[in-house]
């Protein structure tokens, strides 16, 4: 792939289209754009450009592809798989001045966004309507990049990923092409589904310059629990056991004693330091929360428990989801001088148990740091592994624990990536995952972008 670098001439004639102060080549908005929150090495652009609507989004891509320069779409940058890298250069267009939130409807539980909305941001303006996003990756993440790696979080086992909340978008193609996918409806058999298409098509397809984002009613009543178990495989076999129950959790996760050891002592909750599940549900009778706990309790004693705390109160667990969420910042500080990569996988409930136990032994097999944890009530598990920054023996290491995992679940009928998206890490898997699949999502990518300038160097394994 041969793209063109741009020129002064080209920068020039993009600082007409959007305005000077929002075209810069100066070194610290590049060094700003050439690394996301993953280990992959940075790629600086060439130039950063800072667009505040659909038709500067759309003048862009059309000059961008009538010149054959790259362009890779920046929302803010937290992915854990290189996705916004700008592997070729070219031109990143960071989406932080299309941050309107349009309308909120709230009799249709939806909110019309532009993507640079930072999703806690449209929480708390959703607040007072008692409705929220549901997709939560934690992180500061923009509502485009959520939909363009079709992120998911802690909620994801009730409410899907970014996938299942979002109606409709407005996308512009690589040509300058403006086009809407999708509808304002809850249903549609109406043709071919262009909205999933580009959902975690992670900007290589086209850019989101609107979304119709779906909301929820937020819960009148909730109960959470933390149950500890004697191993990871015990607790790991508990989820299934809840979920085949027909028990629908809010939320489902997993976390071994690694990671309650670092919880406990930086934010002294004081958890049992055993491989845990947090467990919530939602709902709006006391008595009914109280009988899904009941059979929660009851599964996990089956199930080999050996603690269980219920009736968690809002303060304590708004305390955990908190140390839960910045569970990879509190890893990452607690190893100087190492890099974390986190990976992240998806199988069917049944392979969770398996999975698990292979994570932790092919792990266990170095010294190398490693954390366990997950959305596993989607049978989604992530791994985090800190290999020492300039250590090259241990990164092949690390390289392969990543490959036995990623290729056992896809063997187990899973997804090299349940919500990070595929990036640049997740490449060399995509024939062993999709098989002849590849050459017609390969063929849908050249129909759509010909000149392959959108986010090049990710997804497809030959592109870099
Ligand atoms: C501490 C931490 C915890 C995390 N936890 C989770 C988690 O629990 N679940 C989860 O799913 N993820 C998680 N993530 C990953 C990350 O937050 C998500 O992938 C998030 O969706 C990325 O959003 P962003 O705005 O940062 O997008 P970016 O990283 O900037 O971009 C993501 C991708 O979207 C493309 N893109 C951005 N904007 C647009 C647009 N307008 N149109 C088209 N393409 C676009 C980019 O080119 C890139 O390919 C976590 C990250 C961190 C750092």
């Amino acid at each position: 792939m041969k793209f063109q670098s741009p020129t002064k001439k080209h920068i020039q004639l993009l600082k007409d289209i959007l305005s000077p102060e929002r075209v810069s080549s100066g070194q610290s908005n590049l060094d700003l754009h050439s690394i996301d929150q993953s280990h992959h090495p940075p790629s600086r652009p060439d130039a950063v450009l800072w667009p505040i609507n659909a038709q500067e989004v759309s003048d862009i891509l059309a000059f961008a592809n009538q010149e054959n320069i790259s362009v890779t779409a920046w929302g803010s940058g937290s992915s854990l798989e290189g996705n916004p890298i700008p592997v070729f250069k070219g031109l990143v267009l960071d989406f932080t001045y299309m941050n309107r939130i349009l309308q909120i409807r709230e009799k249709d539980f939806q909110a019309d966004v532009e993507p640079g909305v930072i999703y806690q941001r449209l929480n708390t303006r959703l607040k007072h309507t008692g409705l929220f996003f549901a997709p939560d990756p934690g992180a500061h993440a923009t509502i485009g990049g959520i939909i363009a790696n079709n992120a998911g979080g802690i909620r994801s086992v009730r409410y899907g990923s970014a996938r299942q909340n979002v109606l409709q978008i407005k996308v512009v193609l690589a040509n300058g092409e403006q086009i809407t996918a999708g509808s304002r409806s809850l249903k549609t058999s109406s043709g071919y589904d262009l909205l999933d298409l580009f959902v975690g098509s992670e900007g290589t397809l086209g850019l989101i310059t609107e979304a119709t984002v779906r909301l929820r009613g937020l819960p009148e009543r909730s109960v959470a629990a933390i149950v500890s178990f004697p191993s990871v495989k015990m607790a790991a076999k508990a989820v299934f056991d809840i979920i085949r129950s027909g028990l629908e959790p809010a939320a489902l996760e997993m976390i071994d004693t690694n990671c309650i050891r670092l919880i406990n002592r930086e934010d002294s909750i004081g958890i049992n330091e055993s491989p845990s599940l947090f467990i919530e549900f939602y709902g709006v009778a006391k008595a009914q929360l109280e009988q899904e706990m009941d059979m929660v309790r009851e599964i996990s004693r089956h199930a080999g428990a050996n603690g269980f705390v219920s009736g968690i109160g809002d303060r304590d667990r708004n305390a955990l989801l908190k140390a839960r969420y910045e569970l990879g910042e509190k890893i990452r500080r607690s190893h100087p001088g190492r890099t974390h990569i986190v990976l992240d996988v998806a199988v069917p409930i049944s392979s969770f148990p398996e999975t698990v136990s292979f994570a932790k032994q092919e792990s266990s097999v170095t010294d190398i740091p490693f954390y366990i944890f997950g959305h596993a009530g989607s049978g989604n598990l992530h791994l985090v592994l800190m290999g020492k920054t300039d250590d090259p023996t241990e990164w092949a290491a690390i390289d392969r624990i990543n490959e036995s995992i990623v290729e056992m679940a896809i063997r187990q009928g899973g997804t090299a990536t349940g919500e990070h998206g595929v990036g640049i890490g997740k490449k060399k898997f995509m024939f062993t995952e999709h098989g002849t699949g590849l050459k017609w999502m390969h063929n849908i990518k050249k129909l759509l972008d010909p000149q392959g300038i959108l986010n090049p160097g990710k997804i497809f394994p030959l592109s870099k």
